[in-house]
């Protein structure tokens, strides 16, 4: 019998492999079979410092061992009390509350609910969400509301909420961007501004300056409108800094952290907030109190796995590391610059992205997957988006392999071309 699995974005009528994958350690995926696999995108953009790092294992197997699990409302444990404080330290201050969740679309989920309770609480309820065109913010109703209409979500349309889409700041375009943002932000109750920083990831992996940011910011700021930073795929180094927000010296009102929390190996997610929305929801009436949970609200192993990370950043050379990848990834860009049928290189730290073919093609274009299918067959997991190929593999890829991928898509674009 074939296998009763349902896979997430997979169309099991085209009976496409799915290789049966038994182990990882550092950049690399081994098959059961035997095959060497270079994780060249992070298993979906989760893991940054390797597969089974053994600090973040051990932490597992300890927690695992002393408090799996236990309810966190009007309850807590010492991880997640331990987590939220070091969070705080390392990240820029500004924000002061630690809200947890389980995955990047229940951080944004717990975001939107926040900002619509502050305004809610403070007795002005505002409620429209404005957005950057091309965003993705996860795959949950409330998520998909918020991020791009297209292929991905026409079936359940009906349930999406409307939201104010602002133009991506493409290169010439960008003062459009600020003019209608700050036009939006005028218009009635306007209660939060929600994007990702400096790169727009399932978008096709769209990059802005940071000095976009620092203005759209600055535009939020004067209108009133929160500001939530979607950091859940830019955060914890991808894009060279531990937050992207850091480059444009933007501290938001919200910020959703999540893939590489726990450096890729367990699920959470945070949410942070100011001490305004914080302050908001204080009140010695419980109808003003913050409704949200999940049965795994601050499960103490994820927290344990989150802690080793953590002390990973502070105690391993993760910076040094990050800055020897982007230099490696920006040598690979070069060279990929040169070759016939690729466009638009681009780099925001240690991520590189190229198109492949000609313009335009969607989603849905033959040639994601013909181009997935290649590199699966030269052991390679890559996983374009249209035509767009990017490279954003753990921190610890050795020299050999990144060239190896680099080589890979120089050779794939050239059989295209
Ligand atoms: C992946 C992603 C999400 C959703 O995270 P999940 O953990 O898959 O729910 C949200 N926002 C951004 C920017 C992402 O890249």
């Amino acid at each position: 019998m074939s296998s009763p699995v349902w896979h997430p974005f997979t169309q099991h009528g085209l009976e496409e492999p799915i290789p049966l994958i038994a182990r990882g350690e550092g950049a690399v995926l081994w098959t059961a079979d035997g095959r060497r696999i270079i994780d060249a995108i992070s298993s979906w953009w989760v893991t940054s410092h390797g597969h089974a790092h053994p600090r973040i294992a051990a932490a597992i197997a300890e927690q695992a061992q002393r408090l799996d699990q236990v309810i966190f409302a009007g309850w807590t444990h010492e991880p997640a009390e331990r987590l939220a404080r070091e969070l705080l330290e390392l990240l820029p201050q500004g924000l002061t509350r630690v809200f947890f969740s389980d995955s990047g679309s229940t951080a944004v989920e717990v975001a939107l609910k926040m900002a619509l309770g502050f305004w809610h609480n403070r007795g002005e309820p505002r409620h429209r969400i404005l957005v950057l065109e091309h965003s993705y913010h996860g795959d949950t109703i409330g998520a998909m509301s918020v991020g791009a209409r297209g292929v991905f979500n026409q079936a359940y349309a009906p349930l999406l909420f409307e939201v104010g889409t602002i133009p991506f700041p493409s290169v010439g375009r960008e003062q459009a961007t600020l003019d209608a943002l700050d036009a939006a932000c005028c218009a009635e109750a306007c209660a939060a501004f929600l994007v990702e920083p400096l790169v727009l990831g399932a978008g096709g992996m769209l990059m802005y300056p940071a000095q976009v940011l620092t203005e759209m910011r600055a535009i939020c700021a004067r209108h009133g409108v929160l500001f939530i930073a979607d950091e859940v795929m830019t955060g914890w180094g991808r894009t060279g800094t531990l937050l992207a927000c850091e480059q444009a010296g933007v501290i938001p009102d919200l910020l959703c952290l999540a893939k590489g929390l726990t450096g890729g190996s367990l699920p959470l997610a945070v949410t942070l907030a100011s001490e305004a929305i914080f302050a908001a929801h204080w009140s010695r009436d419980r109808a003003l109190q913050f409704f949200h949970s999940s049965s795994y609200t601050a499960n103490p192993i994820a927290c344990a796995a989150a802690l080793a990370n953590l002390a990973i950043w502070r105690e391993e050379p993760v910076r040094e590391r990050i800055a020897t990848l982007a230099t490696r990834q920006a040598a690979g860009l070069a060279r990929l610059a040169q070759v016939a049928g690729i466009a638009n290189p681009r780099q925001a730290g240690t991520i590189i992205a190229v198109d492949l073919g000609s313009d335009g093609a969607g989603y849905l274009s033959d040639l994601a997957p013909r181009l997935l299918a290649r590199f699966r067959e030269r052991d390679l997991l890559l996983r374009p988006l249209g035509n767009t190929v990017y490279v954003m593999p753990p921190y610890c890829i050795s020299a050999d392999d990144l060239a190896t991928v680099h080589d890979a898509i120089a050779e794939e674009a050239r059989a295209l071309a």
